[in-house]
């Protein structure tokens, strides 16, 4: 039989408070429940020890614990980086991250949706189109799911990147209620300064989200400097050009005092040039302080479109080219390539296990 259970995720305290009065609980519970779900080790209702048997069997009876299950889980050669596939209540699989680093930080990385409308060339996602957005319970689920492991181990999520599968502006409201239940500190608890949003490049939802007063940095994917370029790469260039795009991160810097990322997935023979580097630097000085900006180079894993990463040689002068225009270039070579990282990669590997549709 299908279950119909609201997820205690998507619960407001307000919606919490009033289910707890009607069932002549005290009122104390609603934070008690809200905050053991967002920094708790329990992976079940039967876990929530500090409540008493009898309400944690009507929460059970009322609410569902999470949206998502856990269908494979795999580790990067040297176990630090883990990817989880997990399963969605209507079949649907999406991807999350952990990448802990020195063990001085727990970062995590999001979906926002199930497949992804953006279709840009180099991505598996893309290749799938969208299928649906994520409810906020679908989100913030992602993290309960790290969340928990690392709480066991006396530690806990403490950086957020909404970079996974989907774009994250395309499901707004979505995305925003999971960055305020994350920056709650009556939840999570998570600065708003550790996480980042990463878009494609959307302008109206750009300037909407500085609009908010969140002081969460934003990552653009640029991946071109000029439109030819940029809309064989990402067709959403289309709609909002290149600088269209740099104005809108120029008046986010302005609006939030935040530096802003620039991702650029290098492709051997498209993007990689000294020429395509000069114009990056030329247009990002352009459009404001270079100071501001931090550029993400990211040299592209195998995937769709047989696009190929350039030599180390071609990377390292494309970096260097950026740093003398007094702009701070990293080279990123993707955590955890080994188990299939990338954007949407792992559900893809998973399918053709399974012998489910592969899409690729
Ligand atoms: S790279 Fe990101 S925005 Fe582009 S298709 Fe993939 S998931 Fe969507």
């Amino acid at each position: 039989m299908a279950d119909d259970r609201p997820a205690i995720s998507d619960q407001s305290e307000q919606a919490l408070l009033s289910w707890l009065e009607a069932h002549g609980e005290p009122a104390y519970r609603a934070k008690q429940i809200r905050r053991s779900l967002a920094r708790g080790s329990a992976s079940s209702w039967e876990e929530l020890t500090n409540l008493p048997h009898a309400l944690r069997g009507a929460l059970a009876t009322e609410f569902r614990w999470s949206t998502v299950d856990l269908v494979a889980e795999e580790a990067s050669a040297d176990g630090e980086t883990r990817k989880a596939l997990l399963r969605l209540r209507d079949g649907s699989q999406i991807e999350t991250v952990l990448m802990p680093h020195h063990g001085d930080r727990n970062a995590i990385c999001l979906s926002t949706q199930v497949g992804c409308a953006m279709a840009c060339a180099f991505c598996a996602t893309g290749e799938m189109g969208l299928l649906r957005n994520l409810s906020t319970a679908e989100i913030i689920d992602q993290v309960r799911h790290w969340q928990k492991d690392l709480v066991r181990r006396g530690d806990r999520v403490s950086h957020v990147v909404y970079m996974g599968m989907g774009e994250p502006l395309h499901n707004y409201a979505a995305t925003l209620a999971s960055v305020r239940m994350l920056i709650d500190h009556e939840l999570f608890a998570i600065s708003p300064r550790r996480l980042t949003i990463s878009t494609s490049g959307l302008v109206p939802q750009i300037d909407r989200l500085a609009a908010e007063d969140l002081p969460v940095n934003l990552a653009v994917s640029l991946h071109a400097p000029d439109d030819a370029t940029r809309s064989l790469v990402m067709p959403v260039n289309k709609r909002w050009g290149v600088e269209a795009v740099l104005a809108a991160a120029a008046r986010y810097v302005a609006r939030t005092r935040r530096r802003i990322t620039f991702e650029y997935v290098l492709l051997r023979g498209v993007n990689d040039s000294a020429t395509a580097a000069t114009a990056l630097a030329a247009l990002i000085v352009a459009h404001g302080r270079p100071q501001d900006s931090h550029v993400n180079l990211i040299p592209v894993n195998a995937g769709p479109g047989g696009f190929t990463r350039p030599r180390i040689e071609t990377t390292e002068r494309f970096a260097q080219i950026l740093r003398d225009a007094g702009i701070v270039a990293t080279v990123r070579i993707s955590k955890g390539q080994d188990i299939a990282a990338g954007c949407g990669q792992l559900k893809v590997v998973n399918e053709r296990r399974s012998g489910a549709a592969a899409r690729v």
